[in-house]
């Protein structure tokens, strides 16, 4: 073959190089016009857009004569524009049909939906590189891709090669992308500054920056383009753990936190007064907790246990000791109904110790609230339990040595900068039932230290999954009317369904509607419970269900976490395969919680996939939480799940945590010893990197840099 790539227009046709913080608008075929279209993608420079990562390449090396072409197979013809025309569809759209020759035999057609502007640049007589699929009922190639070949020489951005397919929008085509990548890597490439130090790069044979940013788009080969995703795969696992380690080195100085723990005379006596004992895990877990609030650097650290294992006893006790050292403790659920239970719950427990604990919610009366509020800002070490809002609000609590928060996944280590961020840094502890796997673990809260509750309490139980298709629907309501009948009480969760941007409830009033009209459940009271209620009105339907006036509870993911009804013993999941498994696994773990016999039911619904049914099928086989965050990272991503989008940490492109884990190992031993040499990041040689964190990480580092 002899076609070579043209000169890049950098080095011959005279653009300009260009500083990789120009605006898009000054490459060459961009203007300020199709600028905006890009700007749509968040791209507004020429680093962006280089930076702008194909989602996948198709492979067109392979060249074929038109007599061998095979339908279904992408591969590359080398031809000759044998004819050409545009043609008016009936549908009255103009589309352009072109023949190609090369000798080998009959001519292949063409055809171009809806661009007749192609009768300019193919013409008969322009030598053309095709590549695309010979469809086989039209026996033609369809909306191909293709690049005119002058003299020797064609760009091959389009064809022939492995082409990059990137994320585009409305009014941006394929080969408009590809064009301006193409010039923005020409024009800039070389300036793009690598923020991995010089010795890190030499250290893990990492290559030089701009050579992986042109492969990364336009690969030479398959070797090439591994090595290119692997250097900068590394550069995002990189920055993302230079944040945690410069967070981590930040408030492990002494000084910046408090000893916040007590002798734990109080503690003694709440413990005195439980019905049970503590489980081994809950001792050391305790223990542990205690020890890290007796240091004065802050502590930040994951209390991780399966629903049900009694994080909350562990989390009051260690609240105790607080109080009892004469600080605050802020107990923070993520809704209002948690926070409110939570409140309870923790009232009931801390009474023998004779300590009191407040709920400070939205939905507090005005004037309680201003009470509240004062003895707070008086500094009175009380445990007030409310939602995040406790923290973002005006409440001052001038003494706050402990800040529990139950459920991470919706307190992100940006909430966490904001605490540290009023004075002295509390020490925050973090429950959470939901399992996040090692490799999440390590990537977005490494700079956590984590205490395990895996033994379950005794005394619960025996908890069954069952999957089931609609069509049985009609027994699942049988089993739960007897269910009813014998005095138990029951959930049914349908998803939120999003439409226009807005959380839409409509699939649980309608459910609720069917069910409550429902002949099989005539005798129960059905309640309805969904985020748009106002606060009083789910307060009310809670409270119902608690008292087990209601029997039966239509809701969302309201009640994923936390609520706790032991007389609940079936839980129905409807459209099952619209959850994650983590979140069912949540959901199920409402259930099994008295001394009864509990079911779950997961529904998926009519439309469901075979891979959907598969993951939720997995259910049924294992209740080991952790072993279903591994899938579900494996099959889904860690997109939405635990939490990542909210982290405001450094979003991974090319990193996949399901398969990359050893390279995350490798890249934390490299930020850690950059953070270990220079912890504020002054030396020239971490210059880039600390311009870099800065420029997109300032909030979660900003504790670490400001000094
Ligand atoms: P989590 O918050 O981890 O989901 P909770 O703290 O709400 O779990 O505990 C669930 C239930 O188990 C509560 O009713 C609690 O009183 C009870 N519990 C906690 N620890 C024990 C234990 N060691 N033995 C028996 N029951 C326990
Ligand atoms: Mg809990």
């Amino acid at each position: 073959m002899t076609i070579h790539r043209s000169p890049t227009p950098g080095s011959a046709s005279g653009l300009r190089r260009l500083e990789p913080a120009s605006r898009l608008q000054f490459l060459p075929g961009v203007g300020p016009k199709r600028a905006l279209r890009f700007e749509r993608l968040g791209l507004t420079t020429l680093e962006h857009l280089i930076r702008h990562y194909p989602r996948t390449w198709l492979d067109a090396r392979r060249f074929v004569r038109i007599a061998d072409l095979e339908p279904g197979e992408l591969v590359t013809v080398d031809g000759t524009i044998h004819s050409a025309a545009a043609v008016r569809t009936r549908a009255g759209r103009t589309d352009f049909v072109a023949a190609l020759e090369d000798g080998s035999g009959a001519p292949l057609g063409l055809y171009f939906f809806g661009q007749p502007f192609l009768a300019r640049t193919l013409r008969k007589g322009t030598r053309v590189l095709v590549s695309g699929e010979l469809d086989a009922v039209e026996h033609r190639m369809l909306n191909p891709m293709f690049e005119v070949v002058e003299g020797e020489v064609a760009d091959l951005l389009h064809v022939g090669r492995l082409i990059p397919v990137h994320a585009l929008t409305r009014g941006l085509t394929a080969r408009g992308m590809r064009k301006a990548v193409r010039l923005a890597l020409d024009a800039a490439a070389g300036d793009v500054p690598d923020p991995i130090p010089a010795e890190v790069v030499a250290a893990h044979g990492l290559g030089p920056l701009c050579e992986a940013l042109a492969q990364i788009h336009f690969p030479d080969d398959e070797e090439r383009l591994q090595a290119a995703r692997r250097r900068l795969a590394f550069e995002e696992l990189f920055l993302l753990q230079s944040v945690l380690e410069l967070r981590r080195c930040a408030l492990a100085q002494e000084g910046r936190g408090l000893a916040t723990a007590g002798p734990g005379a109080l503690a003694a006596r709440a413990r005195a007064a439980l019905p049970f004992a503590l489980t081994g895990d809950q001792e050391r877990a305790l223990a542990e907790i205690v020890a890290d609030m007796r240091r004065p650097a802050p502590m930040q650290r994951l209390l991780l246990g399966d629903v049900g294992s009694g994080k909350t006893v562990v989390a009051l006790l260690a609240a105790l000791h607080a109080l009892e050292a004469g600080h605050q403790v802020a107990f923070m659920a993520p809704t209002e109904i948690l926070a409110r239970q939570h409140g309870a719950t923790l009232a009931a427990l801390a009474a023998p110790a004779g300590a009191e604990v407040l709920v400070l919610t939205g939905a507090t009366p005005a004037a309680e609230r201003r009470a509240l509020a004062r003895r707070l800002e008086a500094g009175e070490p009380l445990l007030v339990a409310g939602t995040h809002a406790l923290l973002e609000e005006k409440v001052r609590m001038p003494e706050l040595g402990l800040a529990i928060v139950d459920e991470q996944h919706r307190f992100g280590v940006r909430q966490r900068a904001t605490l540290a961020k009023k004075g002295v840094i509390p020490d925050v502890l973090v429950l959470t039932a939901t399992p996040i796997p090692r490799t999440l673990q390590l990537a977005y809260y490494g700079d956590l230290a984590l205490s395990t509750l895996r033994a379950r309490p005794a005394g619960r139980g025996r908890l069954v999954t069952r999957v089931t298709g609609e069509e049985k629907f009609p027994q699942v309501l049988e089993f739960m009317a007897r269910e009813l009948a014998a005095g138990r009480q029951a959930f049914v969760v349908v998803p939120l369904i999003e439409q226009d941007g807005r959380l839409d409830s409509r699939a649980a009033e309608a459910e609720h509607e069917r069910l409550s009209g429902h002949p099989l459940l005539a005798r129960f009271r059905v309640g309805l419970l969904h985020g748009r209620l106002k606060a009083e009105e789910k307060q009310a339907v809670m409270e119902g269900f608690a008292a087990g006036e209601v029997h039966a509870l239509v809701t969302t993911t309201v009640i994923e976490v936390g609520v706790d009804i032991p007389h609940a013993t079936l839980m129905v999941v409807e459209n099952a395969e619209r959850f994650g498994l983590t979140q069912l696994h949540q959901l199920r773990g409402r259930v099994g919680r008295g001394a009864h016999r509990s079911v779950c039911v997961l529904v998926p619904g009519a439309g469901a996939g075979a891979l959907a049914r598969e993951r939720v099928a997995l259910m049924a086989r294992t209740d080991d939480g952790f072993e279903l965050a591994e899938a579900d990272l494996r099959m889904r991503g860690p997109g939405e799940l635990w939490g990542v989008r909210q982290s405001g940490l450094p979003r991974l492109k090319l990193a996949d945590l399901a398969r990359d884990q050893a390279l995350l190992e490798e890249a934390r031993d490299a930020a850690r010893g950059v953070v270990e040499a220079d912890a504020m990041l002054l030396q020239p040689a971490h210059a880039a990197l600390r311009a870099t964190l800065l420029a997109h990480y300032r909030e979660p580092i900003e504790l670490a840099l400001a000094g």
